[in-house]
């Protein structure tokens, strides 16, 4: 393309009137904008519009405006209400015209599926001109480069398989190309400590514009972003490696993993490396943490078996959790959360037993057993032992208190495996 200037700036405005309605979640935008964030790119403004051709002209001239990269997603199919393209040729004042290699890839795309294109769907072959196509290897929307008085649009379409492919292939590549330099990024996972705690902790990284150090929190996780740009890679990442030290340093055992890594993949990973299996009872979560750790390929090496013990009796007659000690302490407690960790290692031979037993709400919380009121319980060859946990002040949430839950579960067995 000519007129190549360096991006830095840039807003998302997203096309369709459901989700304006509120029947369709804008899941896009915040996939794109994780992906530009994560590139270094600024993000300057979101925008949702409906399927109208007049706000929408009015909304990519706004957005051209301010920034030097519009992306938007939506409206690119072959029906009426599909009106992104014709937009950008309205607001461009360039023709539509029709591109070759998009016709061709329509008949392509519909030869794979087995049917016959009508006169409507070589509207996806129609683009203002000087456009620069963006392949679609999936769909037969192909996404349109426009370079608009200083402005680069890329439109992408609503299918989100078929706009994170095409960002992936093509745009990613052109924005790292225009980018004085190389940026990159690496994300460091913690747990076990709030986002304000962690944050004073290191504080003066978050001040510093460069390498630049970003905090995201949720469901008692935190995540440190450091972001820099250099003129090679390698040199990029020479400037992120002792910030990465230092903060890995100060914050200690809160620190379980970087980029793509999870709780769950940390508990993995310990258990693998130590040729060791683990089972788990589960009670308020429902068996969430064996979804979890069923999720990653490979789990079956550490993991052959749970329990879901919901009732008192199954946590009895699966668990052998003694019927006296429910009576005397009640389920959501500390000596049942050891029992049942100690029972499912017992029943299955695993050589770690995680247990979670607790009041996800929204009711069946009384003032000594508050909704929130949680307990993990871990059993191994050396001890059995549980801890309380605190979410009250998520009560009103079931998913939150559950999700929660899990985290603390999964962030105490890494604990564990990681002193053994
Ligand atoms: P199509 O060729 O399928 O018509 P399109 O590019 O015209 O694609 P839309 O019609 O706007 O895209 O959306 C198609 C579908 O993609 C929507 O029904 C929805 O399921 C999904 N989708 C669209 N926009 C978004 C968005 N912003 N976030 C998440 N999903 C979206
Ligand atoms: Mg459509």
């Amino acid at each position: 393309m000519h007129d190549e200037k360096n991006i830095e700036r840039a807003e998302i405005v997203t096309v369709g009137t459901e989700m304006l309605l509120g029947d369709l979640v804008d899941t896009n935008t915040v996939w794109i904008s994780q992906r530009l964030a994560a590139l270094g790119v600024g993000i300057y403004r979101h925008t949702t519009v409906g399927d109208n051709s007049e706000r929408i002209v009015a909304a990519l001239r706004e957005a051209a405006s301010r920034s030097d990269l519009v992306v938007t997603t939506g409206g690119l199919g072959p029906t009426s209400d599909d009106l992104t393209n014709a937009c950008l040729s309205t607001l461009t004042g360039r023709e539509m015209v029709e591109y070759q290699e998009a016709r061709e890839h329509v008949d392509t795309m519909f030869e794979r599926f087995g049917r016959t294109p009508t006169a409507n769907n070589y509207k996806q072959a129609l683009f203002p001109e000087g456009t620069q196509l963006i392949p679609n290897p999936v769909g037969t929307a192909m996404g349109a480069l426009v370079e608009w008085e200083g402005t680069l649009f890329a439109t992408l379409p609503g299918v989100p398989t078929e706009m994170k492919s095409m960002f992936d292939a093509t745009l990613e590549p052109l924005i790292r190309a225009r980018s004085e330099g190389s940026i990159v990024s690496k994300t460091l996972h913690f747990a076990g400590i709030g986002e304000s705690a962690l944050v004073e902790k290191v504080q003066e990284f978050l001040d510093a514009t460069d390498p630049t150090v970003a905090p995201l929190a949720g469901q008692g996780r935190v995540r440190l972003r450091i972001t820099t740009r250099a003129a090679t890679e390698r040199e990029a990442q020479e400037k992120i490696a002792p910030v990465e030290k230092e903060v890995i340093a100060r914050l200690g055992d809160y620190y379980f993993g970087e980029d793509d890594e999870t709780l769950e993949g940390a508990v993995g990973r310990l258990l693998q490396e130590r040729g060791a299996t683990l089972t788990l009872a589960e009670s308020c979560t429902g068996g969430l943490l064996a979804k979890r750790l069923t999720d990653m390929p490979g789990s079956s090496a550490y993991f052959g078996e749970g329990f879901v013990t919901y009732s008192n009796e199954s946590k009895e007659h699966l668990l052998g959790v003694p019927h006296a000690m429910i009576v005397d302490h009640g389920a959501v407690s500390e000596p049942v959360a050891r029992g049942m960790a100690e029972g499912a290692r017992r029943v299955s031979g695993a050589d770690y037993g995680l247990s979670v037993t607790g009041i996800a709400g929204p009711d069946g919380g009384t003032e000594e057993k508050p909704v929130g009121l949680v307990f993990v319980g871990i059993s191994d060859s050396e001890a059995t032992f549980a801890e309380k946990l605190d979410l009250t002040a998520w009560a009103r949430s079931r998913d939150s208190i559950r999700e929660r839950s899990a985290n603390r579960a999964f962030d105490l067995m890494r604990l564990r495996l990681e002193e053994n």
